[in-house]
């Protein structure tokens, strides 16, 4: 509480801030940092938004979208507010590696860093640690952040769809293990703030694109790969294939739950391949750790159930190796197909 305390005395008088958020930004990276901003912004602050790269088009409903600053399209306006800030909040993420460029730009900077994030094993470079892994959400710990700074009265319907955002889409839908009896009070406490959230589901999951769609049904039909005998299920994307179905930032979201539904599949992966690498998106059911998984072969982490990370290896090679590192997996993957199935 400590922390809050001295916090809480920094943002007493106005200060310029930035707030970022991970690379290829969710609902909850943008909801958080746009709550975030709404909220410092009633404060009297001058807060700044930017994301190191661009992110889906079913998230610019957000209130504060317009104002949003991409790295990657500005890189010297975000380096100069970036080298100004007085306070930076890094939301969503713990590790620097995971907003690509920026990453330098923010350890070297002079602000005071707030880090406020529910990934597995951060790294420790900032000031203001708000770190819990059970957090379904980086928006629970924004909500809860307001609410222990004294600052209740603060929290408005925009900032309340911001918040709802990031939860339902972490808890994917108030259905992950995650998502527990805090989740469904701070859900209560925004539907006093007069949070529409039928509407934000449609805007977020009835927003597809035709190609979007097509895609998904092409991905599904001629690229899905179901291992039986490792309880495995992947789906391989290459370059051209996003390009025959001019695949936008987002379009690939989701992918790999389809995998993942399947029944006797305990790990699912989704490999896309990137102009600059080969980027993996892992899910899984029961006790199996795709963070774990990813930190140990793919250079990424996540949560328990939901990791990513990246191979500099060519699309057919990393599948290749995706196939070559799990038999050893097999025996824990069967433990907890049993345990699902309660055999
Ligand atoms: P997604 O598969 O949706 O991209 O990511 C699943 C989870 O893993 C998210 O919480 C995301 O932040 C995290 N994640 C995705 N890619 C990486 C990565 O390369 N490194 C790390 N450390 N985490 C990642
Ligand atoms: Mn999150």
């Amino acid at each position: 509480m400590q922390d809050l305390v001295s916090l809480r005395e920094i943002l007493r008088t106005p200060k310029k801030i930035v707030i970022t958020t991970h690379a290829k930004p969710d609902a909850d990276a943008l909801g958080s940092s746009l709550a975030m901003w709404a909220y410092l912004k009633k404060k009297g602050h001058d807060p700044k938004v930017i994301t190191p790269t661009d992110y889906p088009t079913f998230l610019n409903w957000m209130n504060g979208n317009d104002e949003v600053i991409v790295y990657e399209e500005n890189v010297e306006l975000s380096t100069k507010l970036v080298k100004e800030a007085e306070v930076i909040f890094c939301l969503d993420f713990s590790a620097l590696g995971r907003i690509n460029e920026m990453g330098e730009l923010v350890k070297n900077a002079t602000a005071t860093k707030v880090l406020i994030d529910h990934h597995l094993e951060p790294e420790y470079f900032a000031d203001f640690v708000f770190w819990d892994i059970k957090a379904a959400a980086t928006a629970v710990l924004i909500y809860k952040l307001i609410i222990g700074l004294g600052d209740r009265e603060y929290l408005d319907t925009c900032i309340g769809e911001c918040i709802y955002a990031g939860i339902m889409t972490d808890t994917g839908s108030f259905r992950h293990p995650s998502t527990n009896k805090e989740v469904h009070m701070i859900i209560a406490e925004l539907l006093n703030l007069a949070v529409d959230v039928s509407r934000i589901h449609r805007l977020i999951y009835d927003n597809n694109s035709e190609s979007k769609l097509r895609f998904l049904g092409f991905a599904l039909l001629e690229k899905l790969v179901v291992e039986r005998d490792l309880y495995a299920a992947y789906i391989a994307i290459s370059e051209a294939d996003l390009k025959r179905f001019d695949s936008q930032t987002g379009d690939t979201e989701g992918l790999v739950n389809y995998a993942l539904s399947i029944d006797g599949v305990v790990i699912a992966a989704v490999i896309i391949e990137r102009p600059d690498s080969v980027k993996l998106s892992f899910r899984s059911k029961g006790d199996f750790s795709v963070n774990e998984f990813a930190r140990r072969h793919f250079e990424g982490g996540g949560h328990l159930n939901a990791a990513g990370g990246k191979s500099n290896l060519n699309l057919e090679d990393t599948v290749k190796n995706f196939l070559e590192v799990l038999p050893a997996y097999k025996e824990q993957l069967y433990q907890n197909y049993k345990l699902e199935k309660s055999l």
